[in-house]
């Protein structure tokens, strides 16, 4: 018999009862698994590892949802939190008013982005509002220029940008549009630049980016290049599958843009603050951004908090304009919310002080290389990662165009396989990301070497299990 709704974090154990049918909606979760399964309720954290109510312990392979960089407990955070709260817990930032840990972090921010210069930072609570905050710099950039036409936003595939009205517009995943009218009719989606799965026979990566650039250029051309006014990119894509930029896409991409004065929005969520291994994904790719939205491990996600950077052409038509237009009027109660703010600086304090660049370049390697060693697996069509992310794609027979069979998952079509490798892991002690056919893992920078070992060890063990799965369901 076939399982038929395996919730991906909760098959297969049992969890802490008397939460089932609780009273959250909760995100990016199926009603019936609050109604029908006990949720998995964490209760403390320490290092890489997180507990739930039942003491159980689990090795956070997905640092919270690709965030907490330096792990559960990290007390220099919660000194420089109670600190703030214990002097001033909230001032906001409207007004040319301000307090000292967001205009601090301002500049902190400034002088380690090098990618090209920054002029600006604006803060916000989260990486979908910083996103929402892109496209409206956008437009107003593009009206203080006199070109009111200038205002489709050019975003990918697969790509995820967030869940607001705007930033899941942007996002190109189905299941964020499909219910909510979306996406809004401004929005474009142009190739998701994964070779592995969408390369033609023969064509090699260099190939296949220039058929993405000239994809895109034909869009532009189609729609009106002065309609245009801006392209969104992930520098690797996260959710929609850890999915790198082939050889030269960047560059050949950029060059389009070039051409046509579109602004090229960088979405470092994910990838900011040494997720690659390098600063940021911009600095990895040679991206030359004009936007660039950070969020997650700006915090280590202690707190909210995230930031959109303005370059000296964008700030420059900004701040000229005000003359004629006044106020900015954008931005949230908590811009630059000091307690947020105070644990910022306390990140990137630590961050330089334990060079967590270099750590991550340390372990990584590790990391990468004894997760790729499962690539031999029938039910892998693909490994792929590069610093502290990975991704695995579940396929059959080691093909990109094989899924395997969707009525195997009657409630999530497609999501079987991934589904039930996470739940293998979350039996085994271990967090993964499941999405679709695709299983994400993005650890805190904190990971020592035997915790890379249990890391590889635990993976090893649900996808054994995985695979035995596999072969009952092909032989019944
Ligand atoms: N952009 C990217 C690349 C992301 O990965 C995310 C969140 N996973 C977001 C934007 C949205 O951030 P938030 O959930 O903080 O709104």
């Amino acid at each position: 018999t076939l399982d038929s709704r395996v919730p991906y974090s909760t098959a297969t154990i049992k969890q802490s009862k008397g939460y089932k049918g609780h009273d959250m909606l909760a995100p990016f979760t199926a009603g019936w698994q609050t109604t029908e399964t006990e949720p998995l309720v964490i209760e403390k954290s320490e290092g890489s590892y997180v507990y739930d109510v039942n003491g159980k312990k689990y090795l956070d392979a997905l640092a919270g949802l690709w965030c907490t960089i330096l792990g559960g407990n990290e007390p220099r955070l919660v000194a420089a939190a109670t600190a703030q709260l214990n002097t001033l817990p909230f001032y906001h930032s409207f007004w040319n008013r301000s307090t000292k840990p967001s205009l601090d972090l301002a500049k902190e921010l400034l002088e380690i982005f090098t990618a090209r210069k920054m002029a600006k930072v604006f803060f916000t609570n989260g990486g979908s509002d910083a996103n929402d905050t892109q496209v409206k710099l956008v437009w107003y950039y593009n009206n203080a220029l006199g070109r009111p036409n200038k205002k489709k936003i050019i975003a990918r595939a697969k790509s995820y940008h967030g869940s607001t009205l705007i930033a899941a517009s942007l996002s190109g995943l189905p299941a964020l549009h499909q219910q909510f009218d979306l996406p809004a009719p401004f929005v474009l989606h142009t190739d998701c630049p994964h070779y592995w799965r969408f390369h033609l026979p023969g064509e090699t990566e260099e190939d296949y980016s220039t058929r993405l650039a000239n994809n895109l250029e034909s869009l532009i051309l189609r729609e009106g290049p002065e309609t245009i006014g801006a392209f969104i990119a992930e520098p690797v894509m996260g959710a929609g599958g850890v999915i790198l930029p082939p050889n030269t896409y960047f560059e050949k991409i950029q060059a389009v843009l070039k051409k046509y004065d579109i602004l090229f929005i960088a979405d470092e969520v994910i990838c900011g603050f040494g997720r690659l291994g390098t600063m940021f994904g911009c600095d990895k790719y040679n991206i030359k951004p004009d936007l660039v939205t950070v969020a997650k491990a700006l915090s280590s996600a202690y707190l909210p908090i995230a930031a959109v950077y303005v370059s000296p052409e964008v700030a420059e038509v900004v701040y000229s304009q005000s003359n004629k237009l006044g106020t900015f009027s954008h931005g949230f109660t908590y811009s630059g919310h000091p307690v947020s703010c105070a644990v910022a600086i306390e990140v990137l304090k630590i961050f330089k002080e334990r060079n967590l660049l270099q750590q991550v370049n340390n372990i990584s390697p590790m990391f990468q290389d004894g997760l790729k060693a499962f690539s031999d697996s029938p039910i892998i069509g693909e490994i792929r990662g590069t610093g502290l992310v990975l991704g695995t794609e579940f396929t059959d027979n080691k093909s990109p165009n094989d899924p395997f069979p969707p009525e195997w998952g009657k409630f999530l079509p497609t999501f079987w396989i991934g589904s039930y490798f996470g739940a293998q892991c979350v039996k085994h002690g271990m967090f993964v990301r499941v999405s679709g056919d695709n299983v994400a893992m993005a650890p805190p920078f904190i990971l020592s070497p035997q915790e890379v070992d249990e890391i590889i060890s635990i993976y090893g063990k649900a996808l054994k299990d995985t695979e035995e799965r596999v072969q009952e369901l092909k032989s019944q």
